[in-house]
């Protein structure tokens, strides 16, 4: 602040994350649109949770407090779907866990609170906008209130947040007390007493606490009323009751930002770096991740059910321009790091490169229908040629050798574009070998509780793939991600995978149990045990040992498996699968001591059409969003550096500016240089989505979500 020649902040934006200026980290994004805006804006960086002298190390700022968990929700960073503790967070420098507390927005809000007890504190980012009225948490397997009444906070912004955090900065500084602010769409706040709702207009009321704690029912009643007011053309404003004569408002979604504002959020001054305060750890795994790749869109018309992505960025797709992609990547040709690979290009989902359909624009997204479920909606514009020559642009420039497409990509988009263009092009410069998609499951049971394609789509696909793939003179194969124990998945269901598998001829090396993130369609049919879109009953795989038996099955071809996969057939009355057919997945004897293993595993590789096996390991991904990570491994892209490398190159110099570093960790960005804070929202999320790398950014697809 001395530096700048600051005596107070406006704003103080406290997050769980560390500091990466980067378009790709809704921190980075919020704290440079304020920074556009004229405001000054510090950043405190994971700070000490258990004492209040950390929040105050920028002193008392002038509008209010700005608070995040980060990139994803803190419970999601910190535990795996069995509730045990991850031992890294991609967030923190040199990936080492423990740098935030659980339930950060909470614990931050709380502990702001302690010390500025008049001071506007404003939460937003993944964590506050999924859980901003009552939702179930998993961890504590409950229902919880909304945050914003737990955190102490005034006010939440929800979804994407430029828009509404600088309606909000402007009203504060034109001095509008924060409880006055209640106008702002992409906004929730909370008002009180016999007349509270006299000033509230055109509201739908959603089932109290009292309502919601007494019937889980009346929670998928709530959530479905959500999902359909998710639009911000149709959108209704709702409220929430609370014991004492508290509610909780959520105004209708923030209009989603043209392509000129997308190009502009994009283009800001960011340093694109970490902050030099974390070269000696090593700097942000996360980054490492997202450093070369380029977000060219965000929201998502897929709707998988386990997703939280349209929850967050919304139905309507927003675009950049070719001109400010194309900018970006030569941006990049010119980091003296950048070796010419573009690792990605792309979104929560890499080929949704325009909205659905254009009776959206004016209409608003349809309410009771998606998009692409039971079948691509025949309003729908499905050429993505736009999309490939995007790609084909960029992999021209000067200085690019190749570029790649790790988001995800929805195949039954593909399917129903009539021509070829886009898959040739996908298919000849854009996948190394292996083309990874998330088909989820293989019974069309499961497959409807989803809302993926059915099964025939994906075989379609993959035929389609294969056969152009030949034609082209390229040896290329798809490689499946499939999620276990997801509602609506009995035992049966669970051989009828195992035994696609073996039809693939290798065992997948990526299987995500079904994890219950904050506000998914399917974390509701867990907890209610019904489809809230129809309130029929979903079976629910809960128990600890019967979820075991439905992931052994995927991955039935390793000897530790052999008990749990046996178990699993004899419950199921498939014995027939226990000999030693060409179609039993198990023997009746158990594999001796150290046999089998070099069977096991498996994956992307000439192997699998052969019918050969090859190693795989079965590690955890989340089952997030399509973004990125989703998407195809390339071989012979040079691996991001290990922790020395990245120290080496750190002391060397090798990168680009940064913010200027405040006391005790914390940052000061602001008028007039660059370099800012803040972050409510997040854009495409960086890191976090790729289940491969455990960058689970973009919780849109945080934790859960492909596509
Ligand atoms: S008309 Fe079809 S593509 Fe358009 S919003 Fe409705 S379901 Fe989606």
């Amino acid at each position: 602040m001395d530096a700048r020649g600051w005596d107070q902040c406006d704003f103080v934006y406290v997050c769980g994350d560390a500091y990466v200026d980067h378009p790709s980290f809704g921190m980075a994004i919020i704290t440079r649109v304020l920074e556009a805006h004229g405001y000054r804006v510090g950043v405190i960086c994971q700070p000490d949770w258990t004492g209040p002298a950390s929040i105050s190390a920028l002193g008392e700022p002038r509008l209010g407090f700005l608070v995040s968990a980060g990139n994803m929700d803190s419970m999601v960073n910190h535990y795996t779907v069995n509730k045990k503790p991850r031992h890294e967070d991609a967030y923190t420098p040199g990936g080492r866990a423990g740098a935030r507390p659980n339930r950060a927005v909470t614990v931050y809000g709380n502990l702001i609170r302690r010390t500025f007890k008049d001071k506007p504190i404003i939460i937003g980012g993944i964590e506050a906008s999924l859980r901003r009225l009552a939702h179930y948490d998993y961890w504590q397997d409950k229902l919880k209130r909304s945050v914003l009444l737990d955190s102490s906070a005034d006010l939440l912004l929800y979804g994407m947040g430029e828009h509404s955090i600088v309606e909000v900065a402007d009203a504060l500084a034109a001095g509008l007390p924060i409880e006055q602010i209640t106008f702002v769409n992409g906004s929730v706040y909370r008002v009180s007493g016999p007349q509270a709702l006299d000033n509230v207009y055109d509201y739908e009321l959603l089932p109290s606490w009292d309502d919601l704690t007494a019937d889980r029912l009346e929670y998928a009643h709530s959530f479905n009323i959500q999902q359909q007011n998710m639009d911000p053309i149709t959108g209704r404003r709702l409220v929430e009751p609370y014991p004492n004569g508290v509610y909780v408002v959520q105004n209708p979604p923030a209009v989603p930002l043209t392509t000129a504002e997308m190009d502009e959020v994009a283009e800001l001054p960011y340093a694109r770096h970490w902050h030099p305060d974390y070269d000696e750890a090593g700097g942000i795994p996360a980054f490492d991740e997202i450093r070369f790749s380029i977000s060219s869109n965000r929201g998502c018309f897929g709707e998988c059910s386990f997703c939280a992505l349209a929850f967050h960025q919304g139905r309507m797709l927003q675009v950049r321009s070719r001109e400010s992609i194309i900018r970006e990547a030569e941006l990049l040709t010119r980091d003296p790091e950048f070796k010419g690979y573009i690792n990605d290009v792309g979104g929560p989902t890499a080929n949704f490169f325009k909205p659905a359909c254009t009776k959206q624009l004016t209409h608003g997204v349809c309410k009771n229908r998606r998009c692409l479920w039971p079948s691509v909606c025949r309003n729908m514009d499905t050429n993505e040629d736009a999309y490939a020559e995007l790609l084909r642009d960029l992999r021209q420039l000067p200085g690019v050798k190749k570029v790649f497409v790790r988001s995800g990509i929805r195949f039954d988009y593909t399917m129903a574009d009539a021509s070829d263009k886009f898959l040739v092009e996908l298919l000849q410069h854009h996948v190394s070998g292996q083309l990874r998609l998330a088909p989820e499951h293989v019974s069309d049971a499961v497959l409807s509780v989803m809302g993926k394609p059915r099964r025939e789509v994906y075989d379609a696909f993959v035929e389609r793939f294969e056969r152009l793939s030949a034609e082209y003179g390229l040896k290329q194969y798809v490689v499946p991600y499939l999620i276990s124990s997801h509602p609506g998945s009995t035992m049966k269901e669970a051989v009828e995978l195992a035994e696609a598998v073996r039809d693939m001829g290798y065992m997948p090396e990526q299987v995500q149990d079904f994890y219950p993130t904050p506000s998914t369609m399917s974390t509701c049919m867990f907890y209610t045990g019904v489809d809230p879109r129809t309130m029929e009953p979903v079976y629910i795989p809960r128990d600890p040992r019967e979820k075991a038996m439905q992931r052994a099955l995927i991955q039935y071809r390793k000897p530790e498996n052999y008990k749990l996969v046996k178990e699993a057939l004899r419950k199921a009355g498939r014995e027939d699968l226990i000999g030693y057919g060409s179609k039993c997945l198990i023997r009746p004897v158990p594999p001796k001591p150290g046999a089998g293993g070099k069977k096991t595993g498996a994956a992307p590789s000439k192997a699998g059409a052969t019918g050969k096996r090859a190693k795989g390991s079965g590690t955890e991904r989340p089952q997030c969003g399509a973004g990125r990570g989703h998407g195809n491994e390339n071989p012979a892209v040079p691996q991001p550096q290990n922790r020395a490398e990245r120290r080496a190159a750190a002391r060397s110099g090798k990168k680009g500016s940064a913010p200027t570093t405040g006391r005790g960790g914390a940052m000061q960005h602001g008028r007039p240089s660059p370099g800012t804070p803040g972050g409510c929202a997040t854009g495409k999320s960086a890191a976090g989505t790729n289940p491969h790398a455990r960058n689970r950014a973009a919780q849109g697809r945080q934790g859960a979500n492909r596509h």
